[in-house]
């Protein structure tokens, strides 16, 4: 089996910070070689539906993942692979039972300054599929190397995400997967399969960046 490049995390125009169309979000990852992506936006699956469709209209080399970043009460959670969109500002139970047969994934967990739900991953760690160990907007270290522990020791597995709201993020951290370049063996693979890490850190600008896309909104 191949190895395949993946990012699990990638913001287009339909989050109120990003500014990417779905098109230009497959055009820019198909260039930097990525194979598999989630766009995961804020609270709605809108973004990723179009893209998905959009490759599979195009019969494009690159396989999309739905997904949304939803808001819990706790902090930020991803959801893969249900295309309904989940209710923000339910308790991470209640958006787990919500989004019920869906891949969960806790994304910049001990970030504290982005919505990280840090401590509550002990509520729900037999029941999330994944970990995001290295996310490139965050700005301290030390918060990924914290996941990446965490994810280590409590034997969930640790993938990457580029956070990207803009074109030049993306391409900035991804993980390397043996698997098939289906949605069956990808998510398979994640549990059962060695995951490579590649990532850097994307620094302040794209935050300002994402602050005043969100004020001129
Ligand atoms: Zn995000």
């Amino acid at each position: 089996m191949e190895q395949i490049k993946l990012d699990f995390h990638i913001h287009s125009h339909y989050s109120p910070d990003g500014n990417m169309k779905p098109i230009l979000i497959l055009e820019k990852s198909m260039s930097v070689g990525l194979d598999v992506i989630a766009v995961t936006d804020h609270n709605t699956t809108k973004g990723a539906l179009e893209a998905r469709n959009l490759s599979e209209q195009m019969d494009l080399d690159i396989l999309v993942i739905v997904g949304q970043e939803v808001k819990t009460l706790s902090g930020e959670i991803i959801v893969l692979n249900i295309e309904e969109d989940i209710p923000k500002n339910l308790s991470l139970e209640d958006t787990i039972n919500y989004g019920k047969g869906g891949f969960f994934i806790a994304p910049h967990p001990f970030d504290k300054f982005r919505q990280g739900i840090g401590e509550d991953l002990d509520l729900i760690k037999s029941k999330i599929n994944a970990i995001e160990i290295f996310n490139s907007r965050t700005l301290l270290s030390n918060h990924n190397k914290l996941a990446g522990s965490y994810a280590r020791l409590n034997k969930v597995p640790g993938i990457a995400g580029s956070d990207s709201h803009f074109q030049e993020e993306i391409g900035s951290s991804y993980f390397m997967l043996k698997s098939k370049k289906n949605i069956n063996s990808v998510l398979k693979g994640i549990k059962e399969n060695e995951i490579f890490i590649y990532g850097r850190q994307t620094g302040f600008k794209p935050h300002i960046k994402t602050s005043l896309i969100h004020f001129l909104k």
